[in-house]
C-alpha cells in the first residue's frame, strides 16, 4: 500500500490518505507528550508496541461485537483504519481513583469506584481537553442524545470486556480514554488507539505504588524505564492470546 499525503500530525500519531478514500493509515510514533504538550519526549519502540498492543485490542474488540476503525497492520508500527468523522470528544472510563479525578475530587489514589465511572471531555488542546457536563455537551452539539446514549453504552461494555482482558494478564485496568468515529452509514465505531498512552494500567505482582505503574505515568511522573513498562504490557498481552 502507498502511503499518500499527510492528513494530520497528531502527539503520537500520523494520520495518511491511501489510494481508497474510505481508508486511512495511521503511523504510530515514539514521540511521547504529557501535560497538553508541555512536556515532551520520545519512548524508544513505542510506536511498534503501541500498534501491537491497540491491534490486539482492536481484534478482542471486534471479536465481541464492538465495531471499531481497525482494518490491519500493514506494517509493526503502522495500522490501516476506515476513515470516520471523529466525534470530539475524549470519553474516560475509570474504576479506579488515579490523576485528574483525585486532583478535582480529592479521593484518594487507589480508591475503587463503587461503578466505573464514565466521564466526556472536550477534544480541544487550545482550551485544555475540559470536563463536560451533559447540558454543555448538549449546548456545543458535539454530538446528538442519541449518540450520546451510544457512546455509554459502548465505553461500558469496552469497559467490561477490557477489564477482563487484563485481569487475565494480571493488570489491573485503572482507567482509560477513548475516541469515536462515525462512518459514512452514520454508525459509530471505537476508533484512535488503546494503548498504554491512553490507558492506567498496574501490575498486579507489584505492591508499590510507583512500581506497579506500567502506563504512561510512568513518563508523566518521571518514574523511569518507561519502555520497560510499556514491552511488559506487551508481553503479557501476547502471551493471553496465545494461551
Ligand atoms: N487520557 C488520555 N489522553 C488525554 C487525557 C487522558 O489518553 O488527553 C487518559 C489517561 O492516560 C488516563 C485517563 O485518560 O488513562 C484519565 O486521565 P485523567 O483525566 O486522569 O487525566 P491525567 O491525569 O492523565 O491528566
Amino acid at each position: 500500500m502507498s502511503v499518500g499525503q499527510k492528513l494530520y500530525e497528531g502527539k503520537a500519531k500520523i494520520l495518511y490518505t491511501t489510494e481508497d478514500p474510505a481508508i486511512l493509515l495511521t503511523h504510530f510514533k515514539d514521540d511521547a507528550t504529557a501535560f497538553n504538550a508541555q512536556k515532551k519526549g520520545s519512548i524508544v519502540g513505542k510506536g511498534e508496541i503501541n500498534c501491537a498492543i491497540s491491534t490486539h485490542l482492536f481484534n478482542l474488540m471486534e471479536a465481541n461485537g464492538v465495531p471499531t476503525h481497525f482494518i490491519d497492520r500493514p506494517k509493526p508500527n503502522e495500522m490501516r483504519v476506515k476513515s470516520v468523522k471523529i466525534i470530539p470528544l475524549e470519553v474516560v472510563v475509570r474504576n479506579i481513583a488515579a490523576g485528574s479525578l483525585c486532583l478535582q475530587t480529592g479521593l484518594e489514589l487507589g480508591t475503587i469506584l463503587k461503578h466505573p465511572l464514565v466521564e466526556f471531555y472536550y477534544k480541544n488542546d487550545q482550551l485544555g481537553d475540559p470536563l463536560l457536563t451533559h447540558d454543555r455537551l448538549r449546548l456545543l452539539d458535539l454530538a446528538t442524545d442519541d449518540q450520546v446514549d451510544q457512546l455509554i453504552k459502548m465505553a461500558k461494555r469496552i469497559n467490561d470486556l477490557l477489564s477482563a482482558f487484563f485481569q487475565q494478564c494480571d493488570i489491573t485496568l485503572v482507567d482509560f480514554k477513548l475516541e469515536f468515529g462515525v462512518d459514512s452509514s452514520e454508525q459509530i465505531l471505537l476508533a484512535d488507539e488503546i494503548s498504554p498512552d491512553t490507558c492506567r494500567l498496574w501490575n498486579q505482582n507489584e505492591t508499590d505504588s510507583d512500581r506497579r505503574v506500567m502506563d504512561k505515568d510512568r513518563f508523566r511522573r518521571d518514574l523511569g524505564n518507561v519502555e520497560e513498562g510499556y514491552r511488559q504490557v506487551l508481553e503479557r498481552v501476547l502471551r493471553r492470546d496465545e494461551g
